[in-house]
Order: structure tokens, then C-alpha cells, then sequence
């Protein structure tokens, strides 16, 4: 059965409202600290994201959870972007969330319950992260920080059985729910991997809104699409990626349904 974004109305998480005019801008981070090996291109320096947090600033804009973006009304959305952290790494707490504070903004981190405190074992070969800890998300959420659930161990939901599937979805969101007292709202598919199927499931786990990476278009609530941000990401550069966002959704409606076969994987090159 295809997804009906029409569900968010009578969902759960009916509060969360639709894009309804144009697609909000969600920007897409996972680790911020200092590097010298970073394959995946999933890394920014605390000085890099200070000043790209300052640029956002300077061109009027305000970082905010997914969840609070969806919440406030379309004509009321101009000035807010979505800054969102996959993977849940450690260094969320300790580089991201100050800068965050810093400058006014929140976001929402996608977290990996059952990795709490493990590392990135799936980005072999590639420089050993650590992730969040119990603790450290309950931080991370009394610090203003929207707790979003990435599944259970970061797998490629297309390739799991319905069983399987629930697992990640339902019980990601159970687990959250237990560590932080809040039931989590989004879902992100990990490698940004969704089909029709992927996306059932997490409506029927209860979210109210799911994020992709850069999928083509239809997009939906259950399938928001992002911008992905680099290191390599200076003033010039995030006025291209400002300026091409709103070229891609400025006259969008109301996003259409997910196709039944629609394999709406991550089409951006990133793969995390
Ligand atoms: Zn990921």
C-alpha cells in the first residue's frame, strides 16, 4: 500500500503539519569534530560548523528541530531551516550542541538505540566514531535537542524482512521513548534507503514524518527531502545550495504520495 501523507492529519503526531507550501529547508549533518581521515565526506570541523551556523544567522535564518518546522504554519516557516544529525555520534554533545546554543538554534539528532555508546561499525573502512550514549542523549534532549530515531543499528530498511523492518521501526521508537520519557516524532532511513514499504512502516511505528536524503520527487512528510552539508560548505557554497533549494521547491505544492514502486534512495552520491 502506497503512503498517503493525507495520515498525518488523523496520525499521532497530528500536531506535525505537511509542507504546504514549498518544501521546508532541512540541512543534513552527521560528525563535527577535527579530522584527518574522512572518507564519506560526513565530517565538519566545530569551526567550520560555527561559521556556518553564523552565515545562517547573518542571512536571517533560524536552525530548528525537524519537529518544530513542521509544527509552525507554512507562512510562518519563512526564516527557519531544519539542521538535523544523523547517526547520533558522540561529539553531537560536545561540538555540535554548544555551537548550537551559541547561536541560538536547536536541531534534531536521528540516534541509533540499539548502538548506544558502540561506534559506526557499519562505515568500515573508515575513521572509528563513537556514538551517543544513554546519558549523553538524555542531555542532548533536556538541552533542547529533538531525539529522532534512525533505527535500531543502521541498516538498510529495503533489504529487511516485514519482521525485521518492525523491529527497527517500532521497537527504535518504544526504546527512545523509554530512554528520554518522549515518544519520538521522525524517523531518517539510514544510507537514505526507502521504498513504499519502508515508508508504511514507520507511519504504522507512530511517526509523524520521515527524512531522506535528496530522493526525487514525489516527495512527502514521510519522505522530507534534505540538503546535505560538508565541510567544503563556505558562504559561497551555501548560498548555491540556499538559492538551488528554493529554486527545486519555491512553487511545490503540497507533496504528492509516494509511488507504490517508487525506490526513492538517496540520489546525492552520500550514502550514510
Ligand atoms: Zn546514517
Amino acid at each position: 500500500m502506497a503512503a498517503d501523507p493525507s495520515v498525518l492529519a488523523d496520525s499521532r503526531s497530528a500536531r506535525l503539519r505537511p509542507p504546504a507550501c514549498g518544501q521546508p529547508w532541512i540541512l543534513t549533518y552527521h560528525s563535527v569534530c577535527e579530522w584527518t581521515s574522512d572518507p564519506y565526506g560526513i565530517t565538519v570541523s566545530p569551526a567550520r560548523l560555527d561559521h556556518q551556523l553564523a552565515w545562517l544567522r547573518r542571512h536571517h535564518y533560524t536552525g530548528v528541530s525537524v519537529a518544530t518546522l513542521l509544527r509552525t504554519p507554512a507562512a510562518a516557516r519563512r526564516g527557519l531551516v531544519g539542521l538535523t544529525f544523523d547517526d547520533g555520534y558522540r561529539d553531537f554533545v560536545h561540538e555540535a550542541l554548544p555551537a548550537l546554543l551559541r547561536h541560538g538554534c536547536s536541531a534534531t539528532v536521528f540516534v541509533l538505540p540499539g548502538r548506544l555508546g558502540g561506534s559506526n561499525e557499519w562505515d568500515r573502512p573508515g575513521p572509528d566514531k563513537p556514538l551517543l550514549t544513554a546519558e549523553e542523549i538524555r542531555t542532548a534532549a533536556d538541552a533542547g535537542t529533538e531525539i529522532g530515531s534512525h533505527g535500531l543499528r543502521h541498516r538498510d530498511l529495503t533489504s529487511l524482512t516485514d519482521d525485521e523492518l518492525r523491529l527497527e521501526t517500532q521497537r527504535s521508537r518504544e526504546l527512545l521513548r523509554d530512554l528520554t520519557g518522549v515518544t519520538p516524532e521522525g524517523f531518517c532511513y539510514p544510507y537514505g534507503s526507502v521504498d513504499a514499504r519502508v515508508v508504511d512502516a514507520v507511519r504504522e511505528a507512530g511517526y509523524g514524518y520521515g527524512c531522506a536524503l535528496t530522493p526525487g520527487p514525489p516527495a512527502g512528510p514521510y519522505t522530507l527531502p534534505r540538503t546535505h552539508i560538508s565541510h567544503a560548505d563556505r558562504a559561497v557554497r551555501l548560498r548555491v545550495k540556499d538559492l538551488r533549494h528554493r529554486l527545486r521547491h519555491r512553487a511545490s505544492a503540497a507533496p504528492a504520495r509516494l509511488p507504490e514502486s517508487a525506490q526513492a534512495t538517496a540520489g546525492s552520491g552520500e550514502r550514510r
